[in-house]
């Protein structure tokens, strides 16, 4: 049995993973702004070093895994754009960073980032709002957003989103994460009923996008549903699962991307890595 780290534990995907994985008999640490092992506000720098410090003294320093749920939805307000940006985006690296000697220590620990299928069925996301992201700047990023009026919370979320999922792919990959053998991945949902849905869908103009956004299989996934994928996504199934984003959103992506995807790699890109993983056996 192992012991993982969960954030966004008191509520929805969070809470179903912990129940899932208390029942399969791991100890699992839980880490949210209420009702948790480690109560902290994740969209301030003070409580993600809090955060990280009190899970890496629970876990003795050794993580077998770990899911980075907690998040916010898209809604209106300059605090709350903040608030998204900051918990959606730094309160998964600045965890991660920290976390990473103690899953290195595990030397078979695996990582599921909670993405969005907002990264790629939201038009238009400004690059300059990931990019700053990428480099730390939420100030930047919010700046980079603040001409799009009423759609600038769906702009400000899927740049979060699209940030922290790149950042994972960008990182996974490495000597330090997929050398160590921390397997990092993300799951992307689409609309899946939590308080986080049911936010927007008691929101007029957030409930008519929402309820008209094409599903192919209708309807909604359940947060159960999810800690399923998040469990296999912890196990030794993932052994080989190095970077991936798994999409589980009822076919939006597919739909709106399908022959996006796959797209070869340029062959000057391949030559690149060929070269630079030559000899590392
Ligand atoms: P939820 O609202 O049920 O749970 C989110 C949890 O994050 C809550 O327990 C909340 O307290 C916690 N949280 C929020 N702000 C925090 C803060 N400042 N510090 C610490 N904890 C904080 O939502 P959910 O739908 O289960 O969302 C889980 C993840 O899934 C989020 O990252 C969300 O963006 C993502 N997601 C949700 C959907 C959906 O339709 N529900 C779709 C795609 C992605």
């Amino acid at each position: 049995m192992g012991t993982y780290a969960i954030t966004g534990s008191a509520s929805g995907m969070g809470a179903a993973a912990v129940a899932r994985l208390r029942a399969d008999g791991h100890t699992v640490i839980t880490v949210d702004i209420k009702d948790a092992d480690v109560v902290a506000d994740l969209s301030t720098s003070d409580g993600r070093a809090a955060a990280a410090a009190q899970v890496l003294t629970a876990c003795d320093g050794r993580l077998d895994g770990a899911v980075l749920a907690a998040g916010l939805g898209p809604s209106q307000g300059a605090e709350r754009l903040r608030m998204i940006a900051t918990v959606n985006y730094l309160g998964v690296v600045e965890l991660l960073e920290r976390w990473r000697p103690a899953l290195a220590a595990a030397a078979n620990a695996k990582v599921v980032v909670i993405g969005s299928n907002s990264t790629t069925t939201t038009p238009a996301v400004p690059a300059r709002a990931v990019r700053a992201l990428l480099a730390g700047d939420v100030d930047k990023a919010l700046r980079a957003t603040r001409l799009y009026g009423p759609g600038r919370p769906a702009m400000v979320y899927a740049a979060s989103k699209i940030a922290v999922t790149r950042w994972a792919r960008r990182h996974a990959v490495r000597p330090e994460w997929a050398g160590a053998g921390i397997r990092l991945n993300v799951l992307a949902p689409g609309a899946v009923m939590t308080p986080l849905l049911q936010e927007q869908l008691d929101n007029k103009r957030q409930a008519r996008f929402v309820e008209r956004f094409p599903v192919p299989v209708g309807g909604y996934g359940q947060p159960e549903q999810l800690a399923e994928w998040m469990r296999f996504m912890l196990s030794d199934a993932a052994d080989f699962l190095c970077g991936s984003v798994i999409f589980v959103d009822g076919g939006t992506d597919s739909l709106f991307r399908r022959d996006d995807w796959p797209r070869p790699v340029p062959a000057r890109r391949i030559i690149g890595y060929v070269q630079r993983f030559r000899g590392r056996g």
